[in-house]
């Protein structure tokens, strides 16, 4: 793990605790199984004590062990270590591709159901290609597409996810705050459960970038944002695509936040193997 000490959390290591109560042991046997999520999951639902040394410590050492760079980023600023929504939502969008239903301007033919991912790589540079000009100094994280089938239909529908630093900051909640937009009555955040706006209906999705991001059309796209700034959206993938890599817009790897954001995308261990 690639802190500083400073960021690290107290550790409890009381006389009276042995064994897997041992928080420098559990820490050890995370880390020598490579901090699997599974049995994390297992873990944290034994009893309340390890439920609450889970909550906090080890979402939060899960999500540096996964994806160190964007934790880096997303904590930037709180030595506490601290964390919009907690660690245990952003342990879930790591891991987690929330799958869909139809919702007011995407419509399915059926729910796609969510499922755990090994591997996403989750990105600050594809973040951009989801802001607008006027928030592009906003950092958003957003994973490539996770790809849906829905049977009968030509296209396939691709799932992704991401989250802002600082959203309570950011220059998008500012936009939706002043516009006014309402919260979608009958969707949450898969996430934390907070309630979200669609970026679709507060008209602050930029349809080309986003779309040729995604590998998608300019009218297949369609995403929400949660009050905790967890992203999660739904677009129709466009097969044989041109390639996206080309950044158009030409100023994808400038000023994005102020020139503090260096160390580039963050990558968590490899990329292509979202499965379902
Ligand atoms: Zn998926
Ligand atoms: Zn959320």
């Amino acid at each position: 793990m690639s802190e500083t000490p400073s960021q690290k959390p107290k550790l409890t290591e009381s006389p009276n605790s042995a064994g897997i109560q041992n928080e420098r042991v559990l820490l050890l046997v995370f880390e020598s199984l490579k901090w699997d999520i599974h049995v994390l999951c297992q873990t944290a639902s034994v009893n309340r004590r390890l439920r609450a040394l889970a909550k906090r410590l080890l979402w939060r050492e899960l999500c540096v062990y996964r994806a160190p760079n964007m934790i880096s980023a997303l904590t930037q600023g709180s030595s506490s270590g601290r964390l919009i929504g907690g660690w245990l939502p952003l342990s879930k969008l790591l891991f987690f591709c929330g799958g869909c239903e139809s919702t007011r301007h995407f419509e399915l033919s059926r729910p796609l159901p969510g499922h755990f991912v090994n591997s996403t790589r989750f990105s600050k540079t594809s973040g951009r290609s989801f802001l607008t000009k006027y928030c592009r100094g906003d950092v958003l994280y957003v994973s490539d597409p996770c790809e849906h089938s829905v049977g009968d239909e030509q296209n396939d529908v691709g799932i992704y996810r991401g989250v802002f630093r600082a959203f309570m900051k950011s220059r998008t909640r500012e936009c939706l705050i002043r516009r006014q937009v309402e919260f979608e009555a009958a969707l949450r955040c898969p996430y934390c459960g907070a309630r979200v706006w669609s970026m679709t209906a507060a008209r602050l999705i930029p349809r080309k970038t986003a779309a040729r991001r995604l590998g998608s059309n300019d009218d297949g796209v369609e995403y929400f944002v949660c009050l905790n700034g967890h992203l999660h959206g739904t677009c129709w993938l466009v097969h044989l695509s041109s390639d996206d890599e080309d950044d158009e817009d030409g100023d994808d790897e400038e000023n994005g936040g102020g020139g503090e954001n260096n160390g580039g995308d963050d990558t968590d261990g490899g990329s292509g193997s979202n499965q379902y």
